[in-house]
């Protein structure tokens, strides 16, 4: 799956991490979320699309 996060909109809420906490993760200084693995597998799309939907400015987009 392909991942799209725009770090330009992300503002740390850290919804993504609780949702998908295996494949986001906040950089060392908390301001922006960072992605643990760039092209997720399947196995992980419940939790992206839970990610995705969480997120309050909308910064995750999955596109396959
Ligand atoms: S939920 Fe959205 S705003 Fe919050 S850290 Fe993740 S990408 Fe950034």
């Amino acid at each position: 799956m392909k991942i799209i996060l725009d770090t330009n909109l992300c503002e740390a809420h850290g919804d993504c991490v609780l949702a998908a906490p295996d494949i986001f993760d906040l950089d060392d200084d908390d301001n922006v979320a960072t992605m643990l693995i760039a092209e997720p597998g399947e196995e992980y799309r419940t939790q992206l699309e839970e990610a995705a939907r969480m997120c309050p400015v909308a910064a995750i987009r999955i596109e396959d």
